[in-house]
């Protein structure tokens, strides 16, 4: 069986370093691995609609944003096809058959289903379109028989629902149409869910709380002066608390070894550093300056390629016009082998307009 992945993201504003720990960076290494037959990544305005309906402008102004993250943390067109979701309207035909499968309950259930629309304050007025997106999703990500989705940890209702579609559907219509993807989530624990720099819970293009990875030198480095921290730690010499505190917890998603040995000799670890934190008199300036110095130096380069991209914005959209046709006609395939499981091949059966035929000729 081919290996396939598929994966992407909502274009509602620039992408940002919780994407790249989250999915960004694995996709980058999976596709310079050499192990895939065919990477898939997909710019979800349609998805991103159903939420900003109101505001399509925003979704058409961060198609482009999107699509030179992408690029300019390695993504590549020779490698990688970065297509838009709505250019393929075969998924939204997918989806409609899907909806069949789904009840109304089960959807209800989807643990980040329920927190987003609380977090959107939709309240008792929750766009069907919006509620529907899990099934849409599903659509994506078997129109391409996608076998692996990296993701961030958000997205596991998501996949579960779509291998609920996957084994429905081909037991319902007796066939192999679908196949059943597997997820892959990030190995460190924070970087599937990276927090705000407010320190809540999660670091969202939606909540304003982000260090994007188009940001300059300047603003990193102030909003990493910023950051929330322990408030109960005033003075250096108060011994500090790591639980909840956002550079810690950054320190645990972006350090490495050698960055100890590079900007902060005098520890050896990320232990060291964390002990002698709690146990008192150890600043937050000079953690953040350190976490400073290893974030600048990840994304630098991001930055840099980004320049170059953005000399030339019409090339960009020629890349997305051309993967978006090449995504089409995949997905084209997979919604007749669809289509055929469910007999929705009218025309095409030959047999069936001879024996309606019959029939009514007595
Ligand atoms: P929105 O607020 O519009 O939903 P978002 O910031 O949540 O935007 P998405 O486009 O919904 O971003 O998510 C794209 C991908 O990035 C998904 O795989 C998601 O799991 C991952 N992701 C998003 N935010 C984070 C985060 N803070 N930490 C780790 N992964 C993340
Ligand atoms: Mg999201």
């Amino acid at each position: 069986m081919k290996k396939i992945i598929l994966t992407g993201d909502r274009p509602t504003g620039k992408l940002h370093v919780g994407h790249y720990v989250g999915s960004l960076k694995r996709r980058v290494e999976l596709q310079n691995s050499g192990e895939f037959d065919e990477i898939y990544i997909m710019i979800a305005d349609a998805q991103a609609l159903t939420d900003n309906f109101d505001n399509p402008e925003k979704v058409r102004q961060n198609i482009i944003e999107v699509a030179l993250d992408y690029l300019s943390v390695g993504l590549d067109p020779a490698k990688s096809t970065l297509f838009i979701q709505s250019m393929v309207p075969q998924l939204t035909e997918l989806s409609f058959y899907y909806m069949n499968l789904v009840t109304v309950a089960r959807v209800q259930r989807n643990p980040t289903v329920k927190s987003e629309i609380q977090m959107r304050g939709f309240g008792g007025s929750i766009p069907v379109g919006f509620f529907c997106y899990p099934i849409s999703q599903a659509a994506d990500i078997t129109a391409f028989k996608a076998t692996l989705v990296p993701v961030g940890e958000d997205q596991l209702p998501m996949l579960e629902q779509t291998k609920e579609i996957v084994r429905s559907f081909n037991r319902i219509y007796n066939c192999e149409a679908l196949v059943e993807p597997d997820i892959m989530l990030p190995d460190n624990d924070i970087c599937r869910r990276l927090p705000g720099t407010d320190g809540k819970a999660k670091m969202s293009k939606s909540l304003g709380n982000c260090i994007y990875l188009s940001d300059d030198e300047k603003t990193v480095q102030q909003k990493i002066m910023n950051m929330y921290t322990d408030p109960t730690h005033i003075k250096v010499s108060d011994p500090g608390h790591l639980e909840g505190n956002t550079v810690f917890t950054y320190l645990d998603a972006f350090s490495k070894e050698e960055d100890f040995v590079k900007y902060l000799p005098e520890y050896k670890n990320l232990d060291e550093l964390k002990e002698h934190y709690t146990r008192g008199g150890l600043g937050d300036v000079k953690i953040k300056r350190f976490l400073n110095s290893i974030m600048q130096a990840e994304l630098e380069p991001i930055r840099a390629r980004r320049k170059e991209y953005e000399k030339d914005i019409a090339a960009v959209y020629d890349i997305l016009r051309a993967d978006s046709d090449r995504a089409r006609q995949v997905a084209e395939a997979t919604l007749q082998d669809v289509k055929d499981a469910m007999k929705i091949n009218y025309f095409a059966d030959e047999e069936l307009i001879r024996a309606q035929a019959a029939k009514y000729q007595g």
